[in-house]
């Protein structure tokens, strides 16, 4: 008798939380309580998601990012079981697997540069520690340099590059020889750089923490410092790239800045299979697998798996057919503007910043003095706490999954999925609106969650969203 798993989902419907208080995070449990995010979800498609009392959710986390071209894409999803019903050999490792070859052959064709050849991951760190391997082996040099607040991923060498103390805290010592520099600080970078023993300058092009986006000319002049100094030039198009900014890569919004390393994964497989791909130079691979005995010097067991693959091919033909890229421009775009011609009605907001579909809202100091009180409070009571105060009734009030973009930074992020429309968007700014006019009254009920939160944070008991008075966002990624 095979696994039935109609049945099983039925027999087990709502023991979630009860089975992750048991078995698999608690603390995450109590954070997600603690704010409200503990919904059960038992239906997605596309840009949405259904709870089990059958209510609709729009989602702008897409997954962190994963699900560029929707939930439980059907397009994909046939391509997947289409090549299961092939019987076709998959992991043999003794032998050069045809997909991984074509998918090599796809993501060529899509970079700005001429980038030689393909290493396939299982995730977006996993191309990160890639990278810093690739770079060292290749240069003969130890160092590699981030920018502030980057995130890279949580594995030991990312974490090295991680621009967020809260993120490293507790892991230490970390990855030796990486050095912080701030984003878009030409000067600092080149200080770094001229030690001369500095591998790579490893950068996301958008920042996803924060959505940070880099001041006009600094990519190419810092890819022009990093071929004066003899380091490479390491894009991390994790999240930014698969079109989520409106071109393939973040990079080709800044011109041709001609990198010697790309970084992908998340929505390269369409949110079904985990995947990642570092595209380099032949001279860099031929000096890391410069030898027949060093063939396989970098690898791991399910890199370049058969369904990993195929997602890879179905995604990017779904995103071509269906011009994703152009509808996160035009939609990216749809929001921005539109937030923009409310923010000066909402003392609260303080910028509004997107580069296609990764936003940023980010909220300040607001002039009325009772507001001004209510500010000094939250962040009196925790630092992180502020934009809480805006996805928790987002998403209680209007169905609306957003996230906390970081910590100590008053940002609240938008990564839908790039097949929104432009009804959703307008759903999205009307939503945020109200949140908007209940929380310029205060006192008032959007105080009082705000401020139950921070006490349950500072309390540090059971209602602590992650502990040590740090909280949920720490979640985000
Ligand atoms: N780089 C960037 C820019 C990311 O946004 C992320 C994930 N948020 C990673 C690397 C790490 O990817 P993963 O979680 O798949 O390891």
């Amino acid at each position: 008798m095979t696994l039935d798993v109609k049945k099983l989902l039925a027999d087990n419907a709502g023991r979630n939380f009860e089975l992750h208080q048991a078995h698999v995070n608690p603390r995450f449990v109590k954070t997600l309580r603690t704010i409200g995010f503990d919904k059960i979800y038992t239906r997605a498609e596309g840009q949405y998601l259904w709870d089990t009392d059958g209510r609709r959710y729009l989602d702008m986390l897409a997954g962190y990012g994963v699900f560029n071209f929707g939930r439980n894409n059907p397009d994909i999803r046939q391509a997947l079981c289409d090549f299961m019903e092939q019987n076709y050999p998959n992991l043999v490792q003794m032998e050069a697997p045809l997909l991984s070859g074509l998918l090599a052959d796809e993501l060529k064709k899509r970079m700005p540069n001429d980038l030689d050849i393909v290493y396939f991951t299982n995730s977006g760190t996993e191309g990160v520690e890639t990278a810093i391997k690739f770079a060292r082996c290749a240069t003969k040099r130890p160092g590699i340099i981030h920018a502030s607040k980057a995130f890279h991923g949580l594995t030991n060498g990312s974490l090295s590059l991680n621009g967020d103390e809260n993120f490293r805290d507790g892991f230490g010592p970390l990855l030796p020889h990486c050095h912080k520099v701030p984003f878009g600080d030409l000067e600092a970078l080149e200080e770094v750089l001229s030690r001369g023993d500095i591998a790579a300058f490893v950068i996301e092009p958008v920042q996803g923490k924060g959505i940070n986006i880099p001041p006009p000319g600094y990519l190419m002049e810092a890819r022009a410092l990093c071929r004066k100094h003899g380091a490479l030039f390491v894009a991390d198009e994790v999240q930014s790239g698969m079109g989520r900014t409106g071109k393939f890569l973040a990079l080709e919004h800044e011109g041709d800045v001609d990198p010697d390393m790309v970084i992908l994964s998340k929505s390269l497989s369409g949110g079904y299979v985990p995947a990642g791909a570092v595209l380099t130079r032949k001279w860099i691979y031929d000096r890391v697998f410069s030898s027949m005995d060093r063939s396989v010097v970098h690898s791991s067991t399910f890199g370049q798996g058969s369904l990993a693959m195929v997602a890879g091919l179905a995604t990017l033909e779904y995103m071509d057919r269906n011009d994703c890229m152009a509808n996160a421009t035009v939609m990216g775009d749809r929001i921005g503007e539109g937030l923009l011609t409310i923010r000066d009605q909402y003392q609260f907001v303080k910028d509004i910043r997107w580069r296609g579909l990764m936003v940023a809202i980010e909220f300040g100091v607001p002039k009325s003095m009772k507001l001004r009180a209510a500010w000094s409070l939250a962040h009196k009571l925790d630092k992180s706490l502020f934009p809480q105060g805006i996805t928790i009734p987002l998403l209680q009030d209007h169905g609306i999954l957003t996230q906390v973009a970081g910590h100590n930074i008053d940002v609240i992020k938008l990564i839908p999925p790039l097949i929104i429309t432009e009804s959703d968007c307008n759903y999205f700014i009307n939503g945020f609106i109200e949140v908007m006019k209940k929380l310029h009254k205060f006192p008032g009920p959007s105080w009082e969650v705000i401020s139950r939160i921070g006490r349950s944070a500072l309390s540090g008991g059971a209602g602590n969203p992650a502990g040590q008075g740090q909280k949920s966002e720490r979640i985000a990624s």
